[in-house]
């Protein structure tokens, strides 16, 4: 029997496609699994981003990668990650068949990258129909109000981020925004940061497929509570130096980096206790200022380095004066001069005075 070029790839791509995702397509495996284990797909969307948080997610490594995408997250539930423009050995149409396929039964979407709505959606097009781009936003409309539940990865899907900063020519909107906007009422997660952290994902992944939306516990930004609920500076190393008055002037001084524009005082996740790159390291640990990149407000009106303002920042009860330079020499104004003075005089006079007494003492001994 002869196969066809086109028949050869697309079985290959099929097994493939989204890295091994199709492994669940073998009828004999299907048939080993059947009932035992329920298979949820996943269609990754990427829209305005960077893909750092595909490389950050494919950082995971408990469990690793490969178990998230090709073994049972938990047991009896396995994800089939059905479109992931990244990772997918599957390319051209074989890869939009794929995704067509997945949203024919019960899928999560995962969103990463902001939705860039200017230009009628042209800035961002994925695949093609008839010959044409089909826009992300698009996709979204499309697919967000067939989806069990939607996760926003990274700071751009969730509030907007760095495609969003001033000017936003694209017309750059987080999922949320853009939701509102088209009234989908799909249940959505944000996991906003630049990158998502692996453990947040796989985290939120593993809820998802053990209770649905409604058991995790989100906060007023959409965050999940479990990963974003302690303020970075009550749990940082360096806050007995902020708490000291002990601050770095510029990079590479010693001390807490609030000055550095450090937004530890504003910002919640649990960076200080997880880290990154499995556990090795995360930004204050590298002496570089939390920049606050799971806040909605990131990157910042004015600059990532502008010190917050004092206001915002909680004082301890003893709170030493921040904006003072601990370092610069005395300056002997004429208040410093004139105490100074006193001080002198009063020392003047006691020595005076003892020299007075031993004078008189030798007097008497005369
Ligand atoms: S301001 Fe930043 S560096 Fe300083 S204690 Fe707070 S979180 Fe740590
Ligand atoms: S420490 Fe701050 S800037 Fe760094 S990853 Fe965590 S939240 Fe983002």
């Amino acid at each position: 029997m002869s196969v066809s070029r086109r028949s050869f790839l697309k079985t290959s791509a099929a097994g493939v496609a989204a890295l091994g995702l199709g492994v669940f397509d073998n009828p004999m495996l299907k048939k080993a699994f059947a009932g035992a284990v329920q298979e949820t797909p996943v269609i990754w969307l990427a829209a305005g981003a960077c893909s750092g948080c595909s490389v950050s997610l494919l950082n995971s490594l408990a469990p690793r990668i490969e178990e998230v995408l090709l073994d049972q997250v938990l047991p009896g539930k396995h994800t089939g990650f059905a479109f992931h423009p990244t990772v997918m050995a599957a390319s051209g149409e074989l890869a939009m068949e794929a995704m067509h396929a997945a949203e024919q039964r019960q899928f999560l979407l995962v969103v990463e990258g902001a939705v860039l709505t200017g230009f009628d959606g042209r800035c961002c097009e994925i695949g093609e129909r008839q010959g044409h781009g089909v826009t992300s936003v698009e996709h979204l409309r499309r697919l967000a109000p067939k989806a069990k539940a939607i996760i926003a990865v990274g700071s751009c899907a969730s509030y907007g981020g760095v495609p969003k900063a001033n000017m936003n020519p694209s017309g750059a909107q987080g999922v949320a925004e853009f939701l509102k906007a088209e009234g989908i009422a799909t249940p959505l997660i944000n996991l906003p940061g630049c990158a998502v952290h692996p453990d947040w994902f796989v985290g939120t992944l593993a809820a998802l497929l053990l209770g649905g939306p409604k058991a995790i516990e989100v906060d007023a930004d959409g965050r999940p509570r479990m990963f974003y609920r302690k303020l970075i500076h009550d749990n940082c190393p360096l806050r007995g130096q902020f708490d000291q008055g002990r601050f770095a002037q510029k990079f590479g001084d010693e001390g807490c980096l609030y000055k550095l524009g450090c937004k530890g005082p504003v910002t919640r996740s649990n960076c200080p206790e997880k880290k990154w790159n499995g556990g090795v390291s995360w930004c204050i640990d590298n002496r570089h200022p939390c920049q606050g990149c799971t806040e909605p407000d990131y990157p910042y009106a004015d600059s990532m380095w502008q010190p917050l303002p004092p206001k915002t920042v909680t004082p301890p009860a003893a709170y030493p004066p921040i904006f003072t330079d601990r370092r610069k020499p005395v300056d002997l104004t004429p208040g410093y001069a004139a105490l100074a003075g006193i001080a002198g005089g009063v020392m003047g006079a006691k020595v005076l005075g003892k020299k007075k007494e031993r004078t008189q003492d030798d007097e008497r001994k005369d």
